[in-house]
């Protein structure tokens, strides 16, 4: 009797599709063309590149265009292929795509910044232009007029920018951690708030409309989720980096979260699991569970004639503990803690199985990732690298 093949479990994981390259250097920014096999690139070699995929399978540009200066930045909208390039010399250049994608005529240029742009978005519902630069001004400008609006001063100089057309926030990331949000309306601005909870510069943003959540990814290896629709202060920390968090894109019809770091990874997260804050740690002068005195409790050494322990806290609990009485690691994924971080002994054997499930999954790009940006309709995934290669995925099979 012939032996019964057993189906291997199939590898859920991205599938390359291609390797766009020819940049000098790095792409800084890049979309993926809808609806076309086709994608848009500008570069620090000063190049906005059009790739078309050609007969032969291969990406090959059907526009180049050399800048004045880097093309640090881009925002492109499908419907008016309207294409604004930020530049290294504060300059906004804006261009109209023809409908072939061979052809692009210049629109207008805005002297937005004093030095390089960072960030650009293109708001068609408002016709606004907004900005951000290394001089660490917030501006924006009528792509109708060409005219300056307003402006704001962010503490340090921003690296995510995110807008919610229907109340008109803008949600300013920084390098010092913080995020900010102003309410704009037709030329002045107010100052809603402010966040701050990484420890790290705020390196990218992506904002979700429907949920009303902000997600803020940083330096510091993290990403948060900033409930606002909730309404309760709800910020749930993710962690699943080892190295700095770069970009961040929102799949919204599976509430998947897409998360690319430094070291080429790319991590997909579940959003439609219910995640727990994480407790505030407490502060004590002897463990929690053994009663041993911390060291600075001379005190109690000197009575009980023991030693000063160094304090630690468990993940789960917040409590502080000895290292004899939290000598165990355990993941914690409805908490966000998606590696094995340190738990008290009591917590460890409350943790069961079941909540040590991932919420995530782990990929690698393989390269060093500066950029992504997710097209929902394909389910396909553009990382730009600081291997000045771009690589297209097909993300379906996690993204689902
Ligand atoms: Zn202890
Ligand atoms: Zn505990």
């Amino acid at each position: 009797m012939a032996a019964e093949i057993q189906p291997k479990p199939l590898t859920r994981k991205p599938i390359l599709l291609q390797r766009v390259e020819g940049s000098q250097e790095v792409v800084n920014m890049a979309v993926i063309v809808p609806k076309e096999e086709g994608v848009i690139s500008v570069s620090e070699d000063r190049t906005v590149r059009v790739w078309l995929k050609r007969d032969s399978g291969q990406y090959w540009p059907s526009i180049y265009q050399v800048m004045p200066a880097p093309c640090s930045c881009m925002s492109f909208n499908p419907e008016t292929r309207r294409l604004s390039i930020g530049l290294d010399n504060g300059t906004i250049s804006e261009f109209i795509l023809s409908e072939d994608y061979n052809k692009m005529t210049p629109v207008k240029n805005y002297q937005a910044h004093q030095s390089r742009v960072t960030m650009i978005l293109f708001v068609l519902e408002l016709e606004w232009v907004l900005s951000t630069g290394q001089d660490k001004q917030f501006a924006w400008h009528c792509s109708e007029s060409g005219q300056r609006l307003g402006g704001y001063r962010t503490s340090a100089v921003a690296s995510g920018l995110q807008f919610d057309v229907e109340t008109r926030h803008v949600f300013i990331g920084d390098q010092s951690g913080q995020v900010t949000i102003l309410k704009l309306e037709q030329d002045s601005c107010t100052l809603v708030t402010t966040f701050r909870g990484h420890t790290g510069g705020v390196t990218a943003l992506c904002w979700d409309p429907v949920q009303r959540v902000l997600f803020s990814g940083s330096s510091d290896h993290s990403v948060i989720m900033w409930d606002i629709g909730g309404r309760k202060g709800t910020a749930i920390e993710l962690q699943g980096h080892n190295d700095k968090v770069q970009a961040l894109s929102y799949a919204q019809h599976t509430r998947q979260l897409i998360s690319c770091g430094g070291d080429g990874g790319i991590v997909v997260w579940n959003m439609d699991v219910e995640r727990q804050e994480t407790p505030e740690w407490l502060d004590s002068d002897s463990c929690q569970k053994c009663d041993q005195p911390f060291f600075w409790n001379f005190k109690q050494m000197w009575d009980s004639k023991k030693i000063g322990l160094r304090q630690h806290h468990c993940r789960k609990c917040g409590k502080a503990v000895c290292g004899k009485c939290s000598s165990k690691r355990s993941s914690i994924p409805l908490m966000g803690f998606e590696f094995e971080v340190r738990v008290c002994d009591s917590c460890h054997e409350a943790i069961t199985d079941e909540e040590r499930a991932p919420t995530a999954t782990f990929h690698d790009s393989k390269h060093n990732i500066v950029h992504v940006h997710f097209d929902a309709t394909r389910g396909w995934l553009l990382t730009s690298g600081t291997d000045k290669v771009i690589k297209l995925w097909d993300m379906t099979p996690v993204v689902s």
